[in-house]
């Protein structure tokens, strides 16, 4: 490969402007060929079921089964995977768990209602939806915390039933993931992924029931499917691949910097990770410490070419002009990485989650902080927010008029239906006027 070369913005550039539009546009990481692909994909699973699913999960994660039935997890095999962690392995996963719980445990929307003088009763009903589809990725790496990160906020919402999908390439399972899922009360776990396994839970198939919801990262594919299938069933946003954006004040040690910058790019090829930095020198240190660190690093194909393609170290005036590039980002991780992060958080507009200070690496954020680690990405996090018990609950409204309410409304009702010419509206409401 040759000379790892790392794109280098300067706010003070004339082009400043048209070099972010490139680096943040969707179509960066989402080209006509995978809308095509993800298409194809959806309309064979929802003509053919079963038969679609097992041919590409065949093709993709290399397994050769003949049902999609070879494919499923039974709830004997779950607790087998729980029961037979290493023991340091299980007091994690039960910590996280109980971590991710609590915080999710505040979010929980409570019905609510209120009475009017004459006795007319307004309020909001607030029910889980009944089945939901939990998307764990798995094609580049296993993600029991993903397991978590979907589960739990469902479970305190109160669904009814939670169905899982997850890749396993080559058909090697993880015991984290499946031990996950049983501690999680997943209800049923099938080993398929990608844009046939989102099809599936949209449409249903012979073995897999359709979902009301479908939620969780994933990749581009998984991404984009999710796009195509939403209004056939909900879906909680845009989670696809990571990003992270450090504004560092460059008085942070620039190995950790590195790091936390390593640490969303070993996740995919298509991750971003952006430094923002008043300190041209502090950006050069970084570099530095990229290239001293990389050789080290486990994944380092998958980060060289998501820091190649996708990074870019920018250099700004101020703090202040990089939460304006931060807020125009909007990232799914912001890390401020200054001495007083507090100080900053008035100016954030747009992130998925905000971690606070040089302490608070993202990677804690990933696995045991409490906070959701399924977030928007693609710039969506200035419209959307991290996966919530709120996802897995729906709002009903509530209306009941007493008599003389029903009559005091009737007749205002009554005016803006006939300037609509809506006359079933108006004489619907006007039988109920007293004389
Ligand atoms: P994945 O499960 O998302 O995708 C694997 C699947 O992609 C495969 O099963 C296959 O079906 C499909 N696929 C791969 N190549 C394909 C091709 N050429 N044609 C058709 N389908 C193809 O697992 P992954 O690849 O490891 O990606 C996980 C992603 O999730 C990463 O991008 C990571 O950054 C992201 N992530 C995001 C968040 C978030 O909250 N935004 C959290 C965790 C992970």
């Amino acid at each position: 490969m040759s000379e790892l070369v790392i794109k280098r913005f300067d706010s003070t550039q004339a082009d400043f402007s048209e070099q972010m539009d490139q680096l943040l546009a969707w179509e960066a990481v989402s080209d006509d060929k995978v809308n095509q692909i993800v298409n194809e994909i959806l309309k064979r699973v929802r003509a053919e079921g079963d038969s679609a699913v097992v041919e590409y999960t065949n093709r993709f994660d290399g397994t050769s089964v003949d049902h999609l039935a070879e494919l499923e997890m039974s709830a004997e095999r779950l607790q087998a995977a729980l029961d037979g962690l290493p023991a340091d392995q299980r007091k994690a996963l039960e910590i996280a768990a109980q971590r991710v719980q609590a915080y999710h445990e505040r979010q929980k929307g409570e019905s609510w209602q209120y009475t009017e003088a004459d006795g007319t009763m307004l309020g909001q009903k607030v029910t889980p939806v009944d089945r939901v589809g939990l998307y764990v990725p798995g094609g580049k790496a296993a993600y029991p915390s993903s397991v978590l990160m979907n589960a739990m906020p469902a479970k305190v919402a109160g669904v009814k039933e939670i169905i899982m999908v997850v890749p396993t390439p080559g058909g090697v399972v993880n015991e984290l993931v499946l031990a996950a899922a049983c501690l999680a009360g997943v209800d049923r776990v099938f080993c398929v992924g990608g844009a046939q396994a989102v099809a599936a839970l949209a449409y249903g198939t012979e073995t897999i029931p359709q979902v009301d919801k479908i939620v969780g990262p994933g990749n581009i594919f998984v991404a984009t499917a999710k796009r195509a299938v939403f209004g056939a069933v909900g879906i909680d946003m845009i989670a696809g691949p990571s990003e992270i954006l450090v504004v560092c004040d460059g008085k942070t040690n620039p190995d950790w910097v590195a790091m936390d910058l390593f640490s969303q790019a070993e996740h995919d090829e298509d991750a971003q990770p952006i430094l923002v930095t008043p300190d041209a020198d502090f950006i050069n240190a970084v570099e530095q410490s990229i290239h001293k660190l990389l050789p080290t690093m486990e994944r380092k194909e998958i980060i060289e070419i998501s820091l190649r393609l996708r990074a870019a170290l920018i250099k700004v005036k101020d703090l202040d002009e990089a939460m304006e590039v931060a807020n125009r980002i909007a990232p799914e991780h912001l890390e401020l990485s200054v001495e007083d992060p507090e100080s900053l958080l008035p100016k954030v507009r747009h992130a998925g989650a905000i971690f606070m200070g040089r302490y608070t690496a993202e990677a804690l954020g990933d696995y045991c902080a409490g906070p959701n680690h399924v977030l928007p990405t693609s710039g969506t996090a200035r419209f959307s927010s991290p996966l919530g018990v709120y996802d897995f609950q729906k709002r009903s409204s509530l209306i009941m008029f007493s008599e003389e309410g029903a009559s005091v409304m009737g007749k205002v009702a009554s005016v803006l239906a006939r300037g609509e010419s809506l006359t079933a509206h108006a004489r619907s409401a006007e039988y109920r006027i007293k004389e």
